[in-house]
Order: C-alpha cells, then sequence, then structure tokens
C-alpha cells in the first residue's frame, strides 16, 4: 500500500501537533502524522490507571513565552478548562523544608551549613574572576561559591541530569536556574524573610480535568482533527533521495517534505545511505532516560504538603530529584479528592548512572516515607511506573559541536528535524518552545520567514509577544 502526503510529519507531540495545526491555519490540508504510539501528545501525554488516578510523565508546568502557545492553549480547553496555580517550590535538605530558590533561602539551613553557603559568595564577590568557566560544574562554583555549591547544585544537578554537571555546558540556563545576589541573600537571612517570587513560571496553568495530555489529545482530536493522523505507525526505514518511508507494517508513504520529531540520533539510524560519519556523529549526543512513580494514596495530605507544588531531593537517600504533589494540581488527577490524593516521584537514568527498575517503585516508597512525606506505607493504594528512554536531551559540553552538521544534510534532503530531541536543544524543548518549533518550521516553508526558537534560543526565551 502507497499513500503521498506533500508534508509527512512524524511524532503526534507537541512539535508535531503545532507543524499540523499551523498547517491547517495557513489552509494546507495535505498532509499526515504519522505516530508510533496508540495515543497523542508524546511525552506531554497522561495516563489513568486502573484506580483512576491521572499521571503526566513527570509534573508538567505551563509556562509560555509566546502569545500564540496561549492562545492555542485556549482555543484547546477552553477559558473555564484551567486552573491556575501559585508557584511553591521546595528543596528537602537536612531534614527540613527549604523554599525555593535554594541560594535566597539559606537562612532555614542549620547555622553551620548557612554560615558555609554566605561565606562562599562573600569569597566569590571578593575575588575577581578572570577565566571563564569551562563547563556547569565550573560556572556552579563561579556563580554560587563552595558551599552552595556542594550542598545542593552539584548533588541536585547529578541526581537530574544523570550525568557529572562537569560534563555539561551552562550556556542552555538563560532564565532556568535563579544566580546568586549578596545583598538578598544577607537581607533575607538578617530579615528572617522567605523569598520564593523568583523565576519564570511563578503562576502556572494546569488542565482543570485529564492532565497535561488532555491539551495534546484537543489539539489533535479537535482542532487538527482525527482524520489527520494515523497512530500504531511506526517509521522503521526513511527513503531520504526517494522520498519515501516504510513502516513497521511494511506500509510506503511518499513525501515531499518530511518533518520529524524523532530523536535525531535514531534518525539518522533510520536513514538509508546517510554518511556514515554524521550517523555516528549524532549517536555521541547525550541524553538521560525519565522515570516516573505515581503513587497513589487514601486519606489526605499531612498540612505541610497542602500547598506545595513540586520539591527537589539534592540528598543521596532517595532515587528521585523531584516529587509534585499532583493532586494540588488538580483534584481531578485522583478518583475522590476527599478520600485521596497522589505523589509523583521522577528518577533520571543514564548509561552513568544506571536504575533497577524491579526495586525503584519499591525503594520511592521507602523514601517518600523516609522523608517525611508519607506517613503511613498503608495508605498506599496505587502505585504507577512510567519509563521513557528518551526524556532529557543532556546539553553536553560536546553538544553544539555534535549538532553543527546534523541539520544541513537533513535540511539538504527536504528533512526538517525538530522538537525536544529533533533538535536536542534543552534549553528550547518545552510544550510551548516544542509547538512553535513545528509552527515556526510550517512558517519558514510556507512564507520563508526566520525560525527564532530553534535557531535564537534567547531571543525566543527572552519574552512574549513575538508571535
Ligand atoms: C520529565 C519531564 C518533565 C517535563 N516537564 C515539562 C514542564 O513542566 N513544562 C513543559 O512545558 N514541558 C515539560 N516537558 C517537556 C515536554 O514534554 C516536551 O516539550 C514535549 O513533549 C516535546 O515535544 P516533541 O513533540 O518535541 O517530542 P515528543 O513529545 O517526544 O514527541 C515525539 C513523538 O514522536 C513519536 N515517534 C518517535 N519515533 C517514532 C517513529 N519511528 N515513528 C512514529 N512516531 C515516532 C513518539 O512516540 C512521540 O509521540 C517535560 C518533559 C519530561 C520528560
Amino acid at each position: 500500500m502507497t499513500s503521498k502526503y506533500k508534508y509527512l510529519i512524524i511524532g503526534s507531540g507537541p512539535t508535531g501537533l503545532g507543524a499540523a495545526y499551523r498547517l491547517k491555519e495557513l489552509g494546507i490540508t495535505d498532509f499526515q502524522i504519522i505516530e508510533k504510539e496508540n495515543y497523542i501528545g508524546g511525552l506531554a501525554t497522561s495516563f489513568t490507571d486502573s484506580m483512576g488516578f491521572t499521571w503526566d510523565v513527570g509534573g508538567h508546568v505551563q509556562f509560555s513565552h509566546y502569545d500564540y502557545f496561549d492562545n492555542l492553549m485556549e482555543k484547546a480547553l477552553g477559558t473555564d478548562g484551567w486552573l491556575t496555580h501559585q508557584r511553591e517550590s521546595w528543596v528537602w535538605i537536612k531534614n527540613r523544608f527549604i523554599p525555593y530558590p535554594f541560594q535566597n533561602n539559606i537562612r532555614y539551613l542549620p547555622k553551620e551549613t548557612m554560615w558555609m553557603c554566605l561565606a562562599g559568595i562573600i569569597k566569590n564577590y571578593k575575588e575577581t574572576q578572570n577565566t571563564t568557566p569551562s563547563n556547569f560544574e565550573e560556572w556552579i562554583y563561579a556563580t554560587f561559591g563552595n558551599g552552595i555549591a556542594e550542598e545542593f547544585m552539584l548533588p541536585y544537578n547529578y541526581k537530574v541530569w544523570a550525568f557529572k554537571p562537569r560534563q555539561l555546558a551552562y550556556n542552555w540556563i538563560g532564565e532556568r536556574v535563579a544566580v546568586t545576589d549578596l545583598e538578598r541573600v544577607a537581607k533575607n537571612i538578617i530579615f528572617e524573610t522567605d523569598d520564593l517570587s523568583w523565576g519564570p513560571n511563578n503562576t502556572f496553568k494546569f488542565p482543570k480535568y485529564g492532565g497535561t495530555g488532555a491539551i495534546w489529545k484537543a489539539i489533535g482530536e479537535n482542532l487538527i482533527g482525527t482524520e489527520y493522523i494515523s497512530l500504531n505507525k511506526e517509521v522503521s526505514k526513511i527513503e531520504a533521495d526517494a522520498k519515501y518511508v516504510i513502516l513497521k507494517n511494511g506500509e510506503k508513504i511518499e513525501y515531499e517534505t518530511l518533518i520529524t520529531t524523532i530523536p535525531i540520533d535514531i534518525l539518522y539510524e533510520k536513514i538509508e545511505n546517510a554518511p556514515n560519519y554524521l550517523v555516528e556523529t549524532a549517536k555521541k549526543l547525550k541524553h538521560s532516560k525519565t522515570n516516573v512513580v505515581g503513587i497513589g494514596l487514601k486519606g489526605k495530605p499531612k498540612k505541610e504538603l497542602e500547598t506545595k507544588c513540586w520539591m527537589y531531593f539534592p540528598e543521596k537517600n532517595s532515587p528521585y530529584y523531584r516529587v509534585t504533589v499532583f493532586s494540588n494540581y488538580s483534584p481531578n488527577n485522583v478518583p475522590d479528592i476527599n478520600k485521596y490524593w497522589s505523589l509523583m516521584a521522577e528518577t533520571s537514568e543514564s548509561s552513568e548512572k544506571p536504575v533497577n527498575h524491579s526495586t525503584l517503585i519499591e525503594e520511592t516508597v521507602n523514601e517518600l516515607y523516609n522523608d517525611g512525606l508519607i506517613e503511613d506505607k498503608n495508605d498506599v493504594v496505587s502505585k504507577f511506573l512510567l519509563s521513557f528512554e528518551y526524556g532529557y536531551p543532556t546539553p553536553s559540553v560536546e553538544r553544539d559541536e555534535l549538532l553543527k552538521p546534523l541539520r544541513p544534510w537533513l535540511e539538504s534532503k527536504n528533512i526538517f528535524s525538530r522538537g525536544r530531541f529533533g533538535a536536542w536543544k534543552y534549553e528550547v524543548s518545552n510544550q510551548d518552545h516544542s509547538l512553535m518549533q513545528g509552527v515556526e518550521l510550517v512558517n519558514f516553508l510556507i512564507n520563508g520567514e526566520k525560525e527564532i526558537t530553534i535557531d535564537f534560543p534567547s531571543i525566543a526565551n527572552a519574552g512574549k509577544g513575538k508571535n
């Protein structure tokens, strides 16, 4: 069986849906999305378990740099389809919760640790630094000082990325990490003030029903249309010169332009006769795996957790780096909010940081108990494990050099690789960025407009209103 489309889109995550939505908006209907899974949404999907608890692939928070994205979110679920929350994020360390950002709230620490952290900041202020950091670890020391680096930033970042911070670059940071301001830190200590309002996502929206996945399902099913999306169809081979793909079921689909959101290392492996040096280059890109353990509980969360959104865990006892009180995002994330609540714990994994999947759930429950989030293990009524091989596109020190030759060759063949793993740029790989990578690509293909998000991440991250 052979079919043919002007635009063939691989993947129904936010990037693929963004491209499809924009094509339709421009009046172009000669396109098709091919998705290997039996659901729409990619990593921004949600699952409901047999007990009726809903889970995201890790806590997804809506934050947007684009008016276009905001408008689409409203179209997807309507104005009434959302709940708005004040961000409350905390760090669990030394048997206590410290408000995030850690460096602005070190007054919560035991005095000796507090002083180590403060002394590190003061030392950095006193010593002029003449060298430019060459990796994330050096940047952390130079920005936060030894105390904060060793107490929080280094152990926490290893747990998140599953690679040592010295293996990471720091040019992706931008707005994502709050940097230190000695005056502010000292003032907070002296006046005993909490400093909570940092950052790009201090309020955020969450779908009232169905978790994050409800957004992308609505965009796919209602705004694009199911006739444009083929589920359960995995692309196994791409003939770049003859311009067709072969699916796992043997089906052949021809295209004029291919838009793909497959991780770029896998993409190169699928292309027949791709230059070997590019296949090998793509393989060197680092990524980490995401494991999400959802824990459904009976009763109510303890008082301390009633308004918390998510918590960071830098210490070694727990496998997880972040835990979300997911029932606080929407009461409909649990079967009956008067009887149940839920926690969602994320654990990273890589070739250098293996995880034992057969013990992960048990270990998570035990440490949630030891960390005081669960008061009685008998309250656990549901356990759910999700593992995604491609979770985080690692911004490794060598990433940008590796990426350089990959796109030009593909584009010379009319293949456009975009999205979280299609472009492999962590700094522009959230839902809003991913959607806009798809939208902007179509604007480029049809109208010749410059793509901002993929080519100029710092401009894209600088603020709203450009699209
Ligand atoms: C743990 C975690 C937490 C996150 N938190 C947030 C957050 O708080 N806020 C936020 O905005 N974003 C968050 N994100 C990011 C968000 O999930 C991504 O931005 C988004 O899903 C990326 O979209 P994408 O379309 O580029 O890729 P994906 O979602 O990965 O979609 C790619 C699609 O391609 C399909 N595919 C792959 N190979 C093939 C093939 N051979 N044939 C056919 N189909 C194929 C896949 O099945 C998938 O559906 C988070 C991600 C993770 C992992």
